[in-house]
């Protein structure tokens, strides 16, 4: 029966589609040693010799891996790679770090690269690498390499994370794993001092730290229109006649509680924006920080935005697959036969039509720009834009996105609100709660248009203070627009 040991990661060749690593290890480069023989030195290994390094790899059991690793590569045992090496990458677990001790003389003075991860997040240190430092206080530690994983390490940085994070308390030390990060072909991020070492190693344990909350959010706010609607369209007919509608539940509720959820959370975008532009114009002042509250909102827009518009997509793929049901076909035959027998010539409902037509219209450009807003989201867009187009696609086409979400709900309830049959369990219609939050968003943000109002909230953002009196005018030459005072949120 074959070793399972005796398969690597990623079988040689894996690279560029079928086609060997090139490796191109140089006799007069450095040497550079790795501890252990698992999937992150078998890695490290090849990426190190493809970057024209000498690799030297320590085993306990060299005889049983060396077949594992290019042939190029020296497989030792630990104590000769610690001394042939003077930059060591320790590539073994941090629980397994204290049996190296018996190296500590051949790997004083050396650079040891810890690449070890957490097995959960920590707050409170010390971290591994500190660890390390204190098993080898003659060694000089550098955390690094443990947020790519083992497959990134050995397809190269194009198909994966380019960043490489580093902390040391030695720059010397620093400075010659940034060189081997630049040759490998990766970027190193410097981090500082090894006290960072923490950060880095709980960094591949988050898991989405920043959607936390728009996800709960999101969730929160699909199971209370879904009741809501569930309880309306399915529980109300069941209740006061009989009627069963239960089929409903899978695709109509859903498909009501969507597009709820993703207007309110649009809504939720602008709305922080709008709270900071009122406080800096209740405070008079700039430089007086915004509640916590508020800030984490603020940077938690884009994570609310994203889930609009997930939400707004299915939305949209629910409804063109609303034709599909068999119970959309049963209906419109109904109908059909309900009007030849009561002898209905036309049933063509001029404002019927029309209101249809705006209602798909309006809901489709809602949903362009959303995408558009989506796109422009992304790193490497945003990196393509200047602040000015990044603000104006965010700011501007964001708010005629939610203009015109907002729009697509008036015309979808038309005049329903006014009607009492509507009003089931005493309950609105879903649309009329929905559109409560883009409204306040809309009209306070139409507000910041107010002349007067746009001129105090361009002069607070521009240094002005009210406590200070201090006499301040805008050159008019300048020609700011409205636009612009209001959007710098
Ligand atoms: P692995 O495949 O289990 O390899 C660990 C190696 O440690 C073994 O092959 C072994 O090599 C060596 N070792 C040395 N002393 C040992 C001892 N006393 N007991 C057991 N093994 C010992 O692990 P890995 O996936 O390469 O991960 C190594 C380190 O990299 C870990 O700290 C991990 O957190 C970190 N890391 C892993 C990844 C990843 O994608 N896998 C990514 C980032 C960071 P010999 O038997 O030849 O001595």
């Amino acid at each position: 029966m074959p070793d399972p040991m005796s398969r690597p990661l990623i079988p040689r060749g894996a690279e560029d589609g079928g086609g060997h690593l090139e490796v191109v290890s140089d006799p007069n480069n450095p040497v550079v040693g790795v501890l252990g023989t698992g999937d992150v030195s078998r890695s490290l290994a090849t990426r190190l010799l493809a970057a024209g390094y000498q690799v030297v790899v320590g085993s306990r059991t060299p005889n049983r891996f060396v077949k594992l690793f290019p042939e190029e590569a020296k497989v030792t045992t630990q104590m000769e790679a610690a001394s042939q090496a003077d930059l060591v990458f320790v590539a073994v677990y941090p629980e397994h770090h204290s049996t190296l001790v018996s190296l500590k003389p051949a790997l004083a003075g050396k650079t040891l690269v810890d690449v070890s991860n957490g097995l959960r997040i920590s707050r409170d240190g010390p971290s591994n690498a500190e660890l390390l430092a204190d098993i080898f206080p003659e060694s000089f530690i550098v955390k690094g390499f443990n947020t790519i994983s083992a497959w990134t390490l050995q397809t190269g940085p194009r198909d994966g994370n380019r960043q490489v994070f580093l902390c040391s308390d030695s720059q010397k030390a620093k400075n010659s794993v940034k060189q081997i990060c630049h040759r490998m072909g990766f970027i190193p991020i410097d981090m500082g001092l090894l006290s960072s070492s923490l950060e880095i190693e709980n960094q591949p344990l988050y898991l989405f730290p920043s959607w936390h909350i728009p996800f709960i959010c999101t969730l929160s706010l699909f199971v209370f229109f879904y009741f809501y609607n569930f309880t309306r369209d399915v529980l109300h007919p069941y209740i006061s006649t009989g009627k069963n509608a239960f089929y409903k539940m899978p695709v109509d509720t859903v498909n009501l509680s969507l597009p709820s959820v993703a207007l309110v959370m649009l809504a939720l975008v602008y709305l922080p924006g709008l709270n900071a532009a009122y406080l800096q114009l209740w405070r008079g002042t700039k430089y007086r920080r915004f509640p916590n509250w508020l800030d984490r909102w603020l940077t938690l827009r884009k994570q609310f935005g994203l889930c609009s518009f997930l939400c707004a997509v299915l939305h949209a793929i629910y409804s063109l697959s609303l034709p599909m049901r068999k119970s959309a076909r049963f209906k419109l035959i109904n109908e059909a036969y309900r009007q030849v027998k009561d002898g209905v010539a036309d049933s063509w409902v001029d404002a019927d039509v029309w209101r249809m037509e705006l209602y798909l219209s309006v809901g489709i450009m809602a949903l362009g720009l959303l995408s558009l807003l989506a796109v422009t989201s992304l790193p490497s867009v945003a990196g393509t834009v200047n602040w000015r187009e990044f603000s104006f696609v965010q700011s501007s086409l964001g708010h005629g996105a939610l203009t015109m979400a907002t729009v697509h709900t008036l015309v979808y309830g038309w005049d329903r609100a006014f009607d009492r049959s509507q009003y089931r369990f005493c309950l609105p219609p879903t649309f009329v709660l929905v559109l409560i939050l883009p409204c306040v968003v809309l009209l306070g943000r139409l507000a910041l248009f107010v002349p007067c109002v746009a001129g105090r909230l361009r002069k607070i953002r521009r240094g002005w203070e009210r406590s200070r009196h201090v006499g301040f005018a805008l050159p008019p030459e300048r020609g700011f627009s409205g636009a612009e005072d209001v959007s710098n949120v």
